[in-house]
């Protein structure tokens, strides 16, 4: 058993953190505050290759393998989550699905482009009906001469709504086939029909945009459906074992950044007399926030490593997806009591931490789904298939 980081994933790292620190800390608190991505920021990471992280270099991608994917989220989450959030649906939700889904050319066609910035994707599963119940979905896609297919529906929360090129959209296609009647296609922000509409004003996570999408008689071509009619469902699930992985590393860098918040200000706070950091109840929400994200950081780098070698690893992104969410969300709320009053103050970076981390238990499947893909798992080896 190897814990250490190699040398190429420990360079990587400090490559990540470097550019973080410099270009996209300074920028948080402006993100949260204009709701939105300063234009500059993606075309700088796209440099990076932070883009392109998933893809190989075929596709001008750098070929992140998933621990140094997961080492990039977090330095990215650490400085600022609207951002990481923003670069996982890129790469982890849609240019990750294209490459493994996609024909020859839909991935000569899109993902070049994505590397460079020049695309940006997001993701469409999610409807105003059907949210942790995917098979509910009721936007249609019908075969119309053998040119194309017509989608006629509604998404809700297609994150990275507002600056996206490329949609993954998930229909139906066959509704007497239940959840082997889903299909995904490959929508382009200008076809005739699409439609980007009302953005989400959100509690947190302010600067990933949220947005209603509508498909009204919006024709796109065969060769833009992405796998074979009925695949949806099983890509759509693929594509989010991969990004609930992702999302913990988020959660991780989540958590140690409202940790260094939280210690820093206990050590510059005077109270009777001296730092509050020597009083023994604020020592014990450091000491207890420390133990989780060390607990946590093991499960996110296992889970990248079982990914990496090709192990099945859909129960184990659940747990850390459900116990990363839940390891931010305690060390946001922990962190904001060691700042007393000031943490409730927006002037606090720990404020928009406590807002942001909140959607990370709901975000690619609650913690009640997660709590159900596990038992799922469990029982399943004891010879009972359980529903949601
Ligand atoms: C910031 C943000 C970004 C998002 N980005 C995207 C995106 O890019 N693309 C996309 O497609 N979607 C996106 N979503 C949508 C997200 O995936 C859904 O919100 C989530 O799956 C839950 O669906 P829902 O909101 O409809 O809640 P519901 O499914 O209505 O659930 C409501 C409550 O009931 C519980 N519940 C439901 N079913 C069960 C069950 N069987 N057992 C126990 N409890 C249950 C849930 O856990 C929850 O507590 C985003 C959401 C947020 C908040």
């Amino acid at each position: 058993m190897d814990f250490a980081l190699n040398e190429e994933q420990r360079m990587f790292q400090k490559m990540f953190r470097d550019f973080v620190t410099n270009e996209i800390a300074p920028l948080a608190e402006e993100i949260d505050q204009e709701e939105k991505l300063p234009r500059e920021l993606l075309p700088k990471a796209a440099m990076q290759g932070f883009l392109g992280a998933l893809l190989p270099e075929e596709f001008e991608g750098v070929a992140l393998d998933a621990i140094s994917y997961c080492l990039l989220l977090e330095e990215l989450a650490r400085a600022c989550a609207s951002t990481a959030m923003t670069i996982s649906v890129h790469n982890g939700l849609v240019s990750k699905t294209i490459l493994d889904n996609g024909t020859d050319e839909q991935k000569s066609k899109y993902l070049e482009p994505m590397a460079f910035g020049e695309k940006i994707g997001s993701f469409a599963l999610t409807e105003p009906a059907a949210g942790s119940d995917v098979t509910a979905l009721e936007t249609r896609a019908s075969q119309d001469g053998g040119e194309d297919y017509v989608l006629n529906g509604c998404k809700t929360w297609a994150s990275n709504g507002q600056i996206a090129d490329i949609f993954l959209v998930f229909a139906v296609t066959d509704p007497e086939a239940g959840a082997k009647g889903i299909s995904a296609f490959i929508v382009e922000k200008d076809t005739p029909g699409f439609k980007v509409g009302y953005r989400e004003p959100t509690l947190g996570l302010r600067g990933l945009t949220c947005n209603t999408l509508y498909l009204d008689d919006c024709r796109v071509p065969v060769e833009n459906l992405l796998g074979q009619e009925g695949e949806g469902l099983k890509i759509a699930l693929k594509a989010l074992d991969f990004s609930r992985l992702s999302l913990s590393a988020i959660c991780l860098g989540g958590a140690q950044a409202a940790l260094e918040a939280g210690v820093q200000f206990a050590v510059e706070r005077e109270q009777f007399g001296g730092p509050i950091a020597l009083k023994q109840a604020i020592q014990n929400f450091i000491a207890d926030t420390a133990a989780e994200i060390e607990a946590l950081r093991y499960l996110v780098y296992h889970t990248a490593w079982l990914s990496d070698t090709g192990e099945p690893y859909t129960r184990d992104a659940s747990i850390a997806k459900l116990i990363g969410s839940e390891v931010a969300m305690r060390a946001a709320n922990k962190m904001l009591q060691v700042h007393g009053g000031f943490g409730y103050m927006k002037e606090y970076a720990i404020e928009r931490m406590y807002r942001d981390f909140r959607a990370l238990r709901i975000v690619e499947g609650t913690s009640e789904i997660q709590r159900f893909v596990i038992a799922r798992d469990i029982l399943k080896e004891k010879g009972l298939a359980i529903k949601p």
